[in-house]
């Protein structure tokens, strides 16, 4: 390889595809930082996943929880567990939150990235170009991987009652409920129990 081209490569993983920390340069994320922290103590959160779990409604198949470090059998419920994940180990910190551009073009739908059991994530800077009630959202579903926890696939549908996006579609709505935001709307598939769920308490009015 000419010592050109290497040069090269190096310039742009440094510039490129290192992770950086959020500063103030991304008051939307130091935003949306503070909202997936405060969202996750909302008593409605515990609430509807609690009635979601009760009525079997979360999605645990298929080995999700195949990596989680505790014995589940020892927890009243995988929900039981996951709240005291979220309680003992809490939300992000801004130092658990970094920055970078995914190796691939800027259309790749990825959010985010969070090696399973890792306590920090990684947000695609290609797409930041959402609200901070999203990227909260998006923060509270890669908690659930930094607890260890993984869908078979990468695609929201087939997943929509998975834990991760369950709580994730679960906390953008409490933001969205608090912050009266009536008009705004969802523009991605999410649980039906989820949706009728937010439903029956005014929440929501119809979901894709
Ligand atoms: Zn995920």
């Amino acid at each position: 390889m000419s010592k050109y081209l290497y040069l090269l490569i190096c310039v742009a993983l440094i510039t490129g595809c290192s992770a950086t920390q959020v500063t103030d340069e991304y008051p939307k994320v130091q935003d949306a930082i503070v909202l997936q922290a405060e969202v996750v103590n909302d008593p409605l959160f515990t609430e509807i996943l609690t009635e979601l779990e009760s009525n079997g409604a979360i999605n645990w198949d298929d080995n999700r929880t195949g990596s989680v470090k505790e014995d589940l059998s020892r927890y009243q419920s995988n929900l039981a567990w996951a709240l005291e994940q979220f309680s003992t180990r809490g939300p992000y910190s801004q130092n658990d939150v970094f920055l970078w551009r995914k190796w691939n073009p800027p259309w790749s739908p990825t959010t985010a990235v969070t090696d399973a059991c890792e306590n920090s994530t990684k947000l695609n800077k290609w797409t930041l170009d959402r609200d901070k009630l999203k990227i909260a959202n998006t923060l509270v579903h890669e908690r659930g991987h930094s607890f260890c926890l993984t869908h078979p696939s990468q695609n929201r549908t087939p997943n929509q009652c998975d834990f991760t996006y369950i709580s994730g579609d679960l906390a953008e709505a409490i933001l969205v409920h608090r912050q009266n935001l009536k008009t705004r709307q969802f523009d991605k598939p999410m649980c039906p129990a989820l949706c009728a769920s937010l439903e029956a308490r005014g929440m929501l009015h119809g979901c894709k």
